[in-house]
């Protein structure tokens, strides 16, 4: 049974970034030595990149929960550099790290470094995204990655009313990171809400570009988005406007939303269309705000450390550790023990209740 966490002190976006910043200024920046030892051992946390806040607020919400529950903690960003990321895992075990919790850049890319670890006794857990390809991968932390998807889809659906509306409306589709796992579960579960309505005719994706080779996103790109969104339009809408654009994340959403401006979209006469997302991303909020993107997907970053707390805590106290799946998620060697927590749709009508009234961002971050 997962234990509650009610208890604990829960730590918003800005202080967590706060936190972040007070951790670079004490030992002279990400990349340093590792943090001193705490009574419980140390924990090598590897993220993606700091370009994200969501990855920025992982990272300080888990150093925080750690120090709190008596651990150490070397906390490093790949910047989404492959190779960097692998440095980084390999120094966390020189160091002496007792637990890994890592947040890929390329799920398949850690076989090697992971065995390292397994040789040294060092259990690993996946965050977020899954590790594909190696035995040595204990636990999995994140969220009910389908089910985004499904929000997704089911958010162009409900905003185009497709249950009563015959259409046909033109959409797109954008896909994730070829090399994260999570990008097929986020496109199966909307798909599986789409799909019906493209077989019917009520949804016609103007390119033909279904498969998620030709929707992937390179390193979740969102300048690649906005490229690939700038070919779709000139060669696909010179003469019908597109209203709907599946985008599976914040950062994709805004490079497609740029690319529609250029074109004249945004405007009383041309609105922009339906544009998902995901990550609540603040540059993104704002934008919900303002009318330009539609809806984004929160998983709430707080609720993912300390969960992933949980999970360390009982692997190292040889306790029964949380899971609620047991059948989702095989990495390739075999199914990942996982627990996932549950994702929220957000748009102009909630974000005030799931963003600010939980504390996870105040009224002012959303300010220009
Ligand atoms: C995460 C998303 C994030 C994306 C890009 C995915 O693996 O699950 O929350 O939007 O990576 O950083």
């Amino acid at each position: 049974m997962p234990r509650h966490r009610s208890d604990r002190a829960r730590v918003s976006a800005p202080a967590a970034l706060a936190a972040l910043s007070l951790l670079l200024t004490s030992c002279g920046g990400v990349g340093d030595a590792a943090q001193p030892e705490g009574e419980n051992g140390v924990v090598g946390i590897s993220m993606p990149t700091q370009s994200w806040e969501r990855w920025v607020n992982d990272g300080a919400n888990m150093v925080s929960d750690f120090e709190e529950r008596g651990y150490g903690t070397d906390l490093q960003f790949a910047e989404d550099v492959v190779e960097d990321q692998l440095a980084q895992v390999e120094n966390m075990i020189t160091r002496g790290a007792d637990v890994l919790v890592i947040a890929a850049v390329d799920g398949s890319a850690l076989g090697d470094v992971l065995d390292m670890a397994a040789d040294n006794d060092i259990p690993v857990i996946a965050y977020d995204r899954l590790i594909m390809e190696s035995p040595n991968v204990d636990y999995y932390a994140t969220f009910d990655n389908h089910q985004v998807g499904v929000l997704q889809g089911e958010y162009i659906v409900d905003t185009l009313d497709l249950e009563n509306e015959d259409g046909p409306f033109n959409i797109e589709l954008f896909g994730g990171a070829p090399d994260d796992n999570n990008s097929y579960f986020f496109n199966d579960g909307a798909m599986e809400v789409l799909q019906p309505h493209i077989d019917d005719g009520t949804l016609e994706v103007g390119s033909g570009q279904t498969s998620m080779e030709q929707i992937a996103t390179e390193r979740w790109d969102g300048s690649v988005a906005q490229s690939r969104m700038d070919n779709l339009l000139s060669a696909n809408y010179s003469d019908e406007d597109i209203d709907a654009v599946l985008s599976p994340f914040d950062g994709i959403s805004l490079g497609v939303i740029e690319s529609l401006r250029a074109i004249g979209y945004g405007t009383e006469e041309r609105p922009f269309p339906v544009v998902t997302g995901q990550d609540a991303e603040i540059s993104s909020v704002r934008s919900i705000v303002a009318g330009e993107q539609t809806q984004t997907v929160f998983k709430d970053t707080r609720e993912l450390a300390a969960q992933t707390v949980d999970m360390v805590d009982a692997v190292v106290e040889g306790e029964e550790v949380p899971v609620n799946d047991t059948e989702s998620y095989d990495n390739g060697t075999g199914v990942v023990p996982a627990f996932l927590l549950d994702p929220v749709s957000v748009d102009a009508d909630n974000y005030e209740e799931a963003l600010i009234e939980s504390g996870y961002y105040e009224e002012s971050d959303l300010d220009e």
